[in-house]
């Protein structure tokens, strides 16, 4: 029968933390444990294969003996086993120590199919299952939308990726990681959760995994919080209720807003005063892909300009155009590592990087945070044993020679600078948060590197689809979110077509999505995107802290929504109390103007 391991993370509640800014800690009192909700659809997804083909579907964490209790919710979902590693040893682990404990549990327990949510919504990394991959030695695909088994060994996977879609056959055993899209998860009935509650969790102790408890919790962990702090705005909401006069009173909170837009400072991170080291050696790796191109170039540019010696590295090969635009953009030298890969294999990309680092000895490597880069980045780092910070959006030399590596966690709480005692330093770089600039002639030398293929993944490339509606969130300077509020599907059009007229992107709550009146790929919020916009107007949105973790990166926040008790008025910058499309009609000129100052082209 099929062995299907599901990994699940235990989290806090993230929408109740708070940050103390004189402790510089979150704060935790009082704040309930929750599963990770992309590991239910993870748990969800295990099960409807069980329905379908037969199946044992165990499912395995880490965490101290306090969470038993979240975990046991699985049994009421329907799950055979529930596991929990649990010791001392695994204290302060990484995603690497993290990645190794529950890879030698999957090994101890036997698996076909490992799978995982796309991220835990605690640290936002999305780089376990790709490490866990890598150590199991198993296929590879991520953020996946469909799941299929055409054959008793041979899945047909359909993933998301900056992109659009892509369909593979892939060979078992695999390590899958699931995006929100792919499913809805059961809601257990209150008689399967009372008997939940009486079953038991199986504890597994760090000696039953390994002798050597040096590579587990903070021992083996590369990685390390060299300092935290908020990255939240705070707010003094200004309230205009427009219910009686609304032409006069909207008017006067589209001041209000103008100004809040003129003066409201954008939120700063601690800079620093060292400079890059020259003598480093610096990479920024080219992947396929346009995000993942553009990226690689925007990483250059910072590497260059903080004084390393930046080096592109093309992880297949490049033809002349690109070698050419990356010495443009900062490069000091070009590698091409010639990876023959006519479908996607994250494996035989990592197995080349690998090699390159191995022979090179380079002092960092930056790889794009895309779903291709989280691959590639996760196996290398699990290959080589190398510490990986996820996601980074800012890289900053220190006095003492280091490179720290700055990444949002908590759902965009707080900011966290991270360091590795291991070299070459690993990280992605979130796409954007760098301006790529050309600051070179464009000439550089080029070395040819070697590379020897290893075993091949059992992957093959079916087909492609693009994205059916484009809205990048993640860069928008101004969006334009409907909630519940705009009353149906036909609303929910006329708010996108406002928000194209005022160059605005949409967005969308999760009560919407989840009636299908808008798009996945729009949701904001814990389960959704985070945001980091100038301006965010937030249309019949209530503001539950689910959805208002997504924007809490959002300069300047405007809210309309015609319930003056909403809680949306108190966390946002200015709120009008009145009918979304009465506001809308008054609102437009202005914001009209405001969307073509901060998108001019
Ligand atoms: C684990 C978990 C994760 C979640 N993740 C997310 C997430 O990622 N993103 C997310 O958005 N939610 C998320 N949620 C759901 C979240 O808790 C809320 O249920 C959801 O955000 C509410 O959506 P809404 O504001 O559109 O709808 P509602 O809460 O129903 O609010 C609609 C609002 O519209 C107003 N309104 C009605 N008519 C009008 C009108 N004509 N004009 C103006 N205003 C009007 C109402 O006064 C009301 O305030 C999550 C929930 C859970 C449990």
């Amino acid at each position: 029968m099929l062995r299907v391991v599901v990994l699940v993370k235990v989290v806090p509640n993230i929408s109740q933390l708070r940050f103390d800014p004189v402790k510089k800690t979150l704060i935790r009192e009082g704040v309930k444990n929750v599963l990770n909700p992309h590991d239910e659809r993870a748990i969800e997804e295990a099960l409807r294969v069980k329905e379908k083909h037969g199946a044992t579907v165990s499912v395995v964490s880490m965490g101290p003996p306090q969470v038993e209790d979240v975990l046991k919710e699985a049994y009421a979902f329907g799950v055979d086993n529930v596991y929990l590693l649990t010791d001392r040893a695994f204290g302060g682990a990484d995603t690497l120590a993290t990645s190794t404990a529950l890879s030698l549990m999957c090994q101890k327990l036997g698996y076909d199919l490992v799978l995982g949510g796309k991220y835990s919504v605690d640290a936002e990394t999305s780089q376990l299952i790709p490490e866990v991959s890598q150590l199991l030695g198993t296929t590879l695909l991520t953020n996946i939308t469909k799941l299929d088994f055409i054959s008793e060994s041979t899945l047909l996977v359909e993933r998301e990726h900056e992109g659009g879609y892509e369909t593979f056959e892939l060979g078992l055993p695999a390590s899958l990681s699931v995006s929100e899209k792919i499913n809805r998860p059961r809601i257990p009935k209150p008689q399967d959760r009372e008997l939940a509650k009486q079953r038991s969790v199986v504890r597994v102790g760090a000696n039953e995994l390994s002798t050597d408890l040096s590579i587990f919790g903070s021992a083996g962990s590369p990685t390390s919080v060299k300092a935290v702090y908020d990255s939240s705005y705070a707010r003094k909401p200004i309230i205009f209720d427009a219910t009686t006069n609304p032409e006069k009173t909207i008017s006067e909170a589209l001041a209000t807003l103008e100004q809040a837009l003129k003066e409201k400072p954008a939120l700063t991170q601690p800079q620093t005063e060292a400079q890059g080291d020259p003598s480093k050696r610096v990479w920024s790796v080219f992947l396929r892909g346009e995000v993942e191109l553009q990226t690689a170039k925007e990483v250059l540019s910072r590497l260059s300009q903080l004084g390393y010696t930046a080096e592109a590295v093309f992880a297949e090969e490049a033809s002349d155009d690109q070698v050419h635009s990356a010495c443009k953009h900062g490069a000091k030298n070009s590698l091409v590592i010639p990876i023959r890969d006519s479908t996607w294999s994250s494996k035989a990309m990592a197995e080349g990087i690998a090699q390159a680092i191995r022979r090179e000895e380079p002092y960092a490597v930056f790889f794009p945070s895309t779903v291709r880069g989280r691959e590639v980045a996760g196996r290398v780092a699990a290959a080589l044993r190398l510490g990986l910070t996820g996601d980074a959006v800012d890289l900053k030399p220190t006095l003492q020679g280091e490179i720290v590596q700055v990444k949002p966690a908590f759902g965009g709480n707080i900011m966290a600078e991270i360091i590795s005692r291991t070299i070459p330093q690993l990280a992605t770089v979130r796409p954007g948060v760098f301006e790529a600039k050309e600051l070179g002639g464009g000439e550089c030398p080029t070395k040819w590197l070697e590379y020897n293929p290893n075993t091949s993944e059992a992957i093959r490339f079916i087909k492609s689809r693009p994205i059916e509606y484009t809205s990048d969130l993640y860069h928008a300077r101004f969006v334009v979110c409907a909630g519940y509020g705009v009353g149906s599907p036909e609303g929910f059009k006329a708010v996108s077509e406002f928000a194209r007229s005022v160059k605005a992107s949409v967005g969308a709550t999760r009560k919407i999505v989840d009636l299908g009146w808008a798009p996945p790929h729009l949701q904001i919020g814990l389960t959704g995107k985070s945001i980091n916009p100038e301006l965010y107007v937030a249309v019949g949105v209530s503001g539950a802290t689910n959805h208002m973790v997504g924007v809490r990166r959002a300069r300047v926040i405007l809210a309309v929504n015609k319930d003056p008790r909403a809680t949306i008025f108190s966390s946002c910058d200015v709120g009008i109390v009145a009918d979304y499309r009465v506001a809308l009609s008054h609102l437009r000129e202005g914001l009209r103007k405001i969307g073509q100052s901060l998108n001019p082209e």
